[in-house]
This record gives structure tokens, C-alpha cells and sequence, in this order.
């Protein structure tokens, strides 16, 4: 490696001095300074969308990172085998729109060839998953997490801002003839929008074996004025959903998953609740982010990144480059700032991949 600091143009400015910084052990799981095991990584394989969702994106102004910026499949697949080094086992497919990335069934087969990572899974509009569904799951992909908002088609198509709905219940049924199960389906409650249609949304798990998850809106940048309406909380729907189908059966929550999960009595599904805003998961996180333009993104609602590509791309070596995924995993924030009223600004939820 060069002597140039790898963590240069880290937002916030964090430095990595391989002199200064203590190196750490090999061969152990990665742990952050509060003890958490961080083993999931979250990889954004593009920032461009083929839908333009009200809560991801702003109707204008988005910009795109030029491809020069992205991570390349022989960077990204570099990192990958250092983040496994470093003791990640899972990984998460997400964008943007995943599916939009070129090669994708290839670039899921090498990923799924790494040493060490056990599971793949995608967060996907489903637009294209009517086709691809089969030829992931062949190339090794586990299963999917498809965001539906709305049963309605105009409805849906207002919220997405041109999605197609027909196209997206085609990629799950798609999804789940191909075997990426269990499906989990994701809504984003907005107020005002979709905060309508939670009972209907809910009733899908009562034929289906699908998990059903309401989300809290996030305040990214770009669109945080949605939160402005007052967020609709994960209590304020269950009480809403108990009101109508009567008491929901808790099933608790697995420490790393941050739904909560309940069941409609007699359903053959679950409904979830993630409730960053207002209940956030921070003592378990397990997870950390990969953008598409190569930077570790320590917390989805905190602005401090690592670089990784600078180092790929000065030559590092997958030991080096797993001593840095090491560093940033160590500087990973206890949890985000909501509460005292500090917000992301960095990035978009487009860039993130949720
Ligand atoms: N395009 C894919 C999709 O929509 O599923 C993957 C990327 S999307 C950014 C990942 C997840 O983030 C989706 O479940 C989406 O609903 C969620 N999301 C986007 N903006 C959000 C926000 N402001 N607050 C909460 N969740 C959000
Ligand atoms: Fe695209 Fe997903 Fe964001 Fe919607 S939530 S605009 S589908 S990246």
C-alpha cells in the first residue's frame, strides 16, 4: 500500500495511520468499540433507481455518481473478500435498484463463491425480478425483500412515481415459484399517502407465508420533509391493526433483525414492524454499509464514512484492505441522533440502499 492515508476524503474526516493505528488480530470476528460483532454487510451496487419512490428520492435534482466512481466487480469483489476475512458472513444486496446493476447474475455467483459469506439476500423494486428471479436463485441468491407500498395501481404508481404495480406482483409470484423465500414484502408508511392501507396490507400475510413490514419513515436527505406530517409509528399501526383484526400475536424479534414481528391470529404469514425512528435497534446492530462508490458507511443515520476505494485502487492487498474494514468497524457510532435532533446530510437513501 502507499503511504497516502486509504481514509482520505472520508466524510466525516476519520484517518487511518497504519503507523498510529493499533493493527488488529486476524482470524477473530470483527467487533466494534461497544463489543457489537458487525458480520452483515449491506452492499450498494448502484445509485441509480428505474422508479423514483416520494420518501427515497427527490422528484428533482437527483444526481447520479459517474460509473468511473462505482467500485468495479473486481473491486467490489476484492472488498468482499476482505470484509469475509474480517468475519462478515451475510451480505445484502441493495441500490438504488440492484437488479439495474450489469452482470448481476454473474457478480451474485462470484459473490456467493466467496469464502466465508453464507447468505445473500436483496432488497429490489422487483421490476425486473420476473425474469431474473430464477437465474439469482440458480447463481446462489437466498431470497428477496420487495418493496410494495400500495395495492392500489395508481396509488402505487403516484408513490413510486411511475412504477408499474402489475409488473412488481409478477416478480413476486416470480420470486416465490423460484424459491427466494421466506419473501419479506417492505412498505414505507407515509402519512397522507399509504397510511390508508395498512389493514389491507396486513391481510396479505393471512393466506400467504410472507413476512409483511412497515417501515417509519426515515428523515434522509432529500426527503426529509416527509417526516414533517409526524411520522406513523410502529405503535400507532399496531394499535391500528389490533383495533381491526382484535389482539396480535407478538413473536418477538431475533437480536439482529430489527423487525418486531407479530401475527394476524390464524394467519399463515407475519407482519413486521421496523421502528428506527422511534424505537431504534442500535444495542444490536450487526450491520455496516458498502456504497456503490466505495466508501464503508458506518451508521445508515449518521454521515461517517471510511474509503475503501482509494485504497483498492492504490494497490492495497486484501490484508490490508481487511485491516481497514477492521479500523472502520471499530469506529462504528454507537447509534444515530435523531432524538437530540442530528440528522444525515450526506446522502440520500438512494445511495445507501436502506
Ligand atoms: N430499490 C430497492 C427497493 O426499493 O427495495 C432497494 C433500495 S431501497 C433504498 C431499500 C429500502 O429502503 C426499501 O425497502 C425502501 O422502502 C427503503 N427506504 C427508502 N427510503 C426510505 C426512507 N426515507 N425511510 C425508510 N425507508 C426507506
Ligand atoms: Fe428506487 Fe428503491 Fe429508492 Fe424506490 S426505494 S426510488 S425503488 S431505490
Amino acid at each position: 500500500m502507499t503511504n497516502e492515508n486509504p481514509m482520505k476524503g472520508a466524510v466525516p474526516l476519520t484517518f487511518y495511520e497504519p503507523q498510529k493505528t493499533p493493527r488488529y488480530a486476524n482470524n477473530v470476528p470483527a467487533l466494534d468499540s461497544y463489543g457489537r460483532r458487525i458480520d452483515y454487510l449491506r452492499v450498494s451496487l448502484t445509485d441509480r433507481c428505474n422508479m423514483r419512490c416520494v420518501y427515497c428520492m427527490p422528484a428533482v435534482g437527483m444526481q447520479f455518481a459517474p460509473r468511473p466512481e462505482l467500485l468495479t466487480n473486481d473491486e467490489l469483489l476484492l472488498a468482499i473478500r476482505a470484509a469475509a476475512a474480517a468475519g462478515f458472513r451475510k451480505l445484502r444486496l441493495t441500490g438504488g435498484e440492484p437488479m439495474l446493476r450489469h452482470g448481476i447474475v454473474d457478480l451474485v455467483r462470484e459473490l456467493k463463491a466467496v469464502p466465508g459469506i453464507e447468505h445473500i439476500a436483496m432488497t429490489t423494486n422487483a421490476l425486473r425480478l420476473r425474469k431474473l428471479a430464477e437465474p439469482l436463485k440458480a447463481a446462489g441468491l437466498d431470497r428477496v425483500n420487495i418493496s410494495i407500498d400500495s395495492l392500489d395501481a395508481q396509488k402505487f404508481r403516484a408513490m413510486t412515481r411511475g412504477g408499474n404495480l402489475d409488473e412488481v406482483w409478477a416478480g413476486i409470484e416470480a420470486a416465490n415459484a423460484a424459491g427466494l423465500t421466506p419473501i419479506k414484502l417492505n412498505a414505507v408508511v407515509v402519512r397522507g399517502m399509504n397510511d390508508d392501507e395498512v389493514i389491507r396490507l396486513a391481510e396479505l400475510t393471512i393466506e400467504r407465508d410472507w413476512e409483511f413490514r412497515f417501515i417509519e419513515v426515515m428523515p434522509l436527505t432529500g426527503v426529509a420533509g416527509l417526516a414533517d406530517e409526524g411520522v406513523v409509528t410502529s405503535a400507532e399501526l399496531v394499535a391500528k391493526l389490533e383495533t381491526h383484526f382484535g389482539g396480535l400475536e407478538s413473536l418477538g424479534h431475533a437480536a439482529s433483525d430489527p423487525a418486531r414481528t407479530y401475527r394476524i391470529p390464524g394467519a399463515r404469514g407475519k407482519i413486521g414492524f421496523i421502528s428506527s425512528v422511534s424505537d431504534p435497534f442500535c444495542a444490536t446492530c450487526n450491520r455496516m454499509r458498502l456504497t456503490a462508490d466505495g466508501r464503508l458507511h458506518l451508521c445508515l443515520l449518521r454521515d461517517n464514512e471510511v474509503d475503501l476505494r482509494s485504497a483498492i485502487r492504490s494497490g492495497a492487498s486484501q490484508s490490508e484492505i481487511e485491516q481497514i474494514i477492521r479500523h472502520a468497524v471499530y469506529l462504528k457510532p454507537w447509534g444515530h441522533g435523531l432524538p437530540e435532533g442530528i440528522k444525515p446530510t450526506l446522502r440520500g437513501m438512494s445511495q445507501l440502499g436502506g
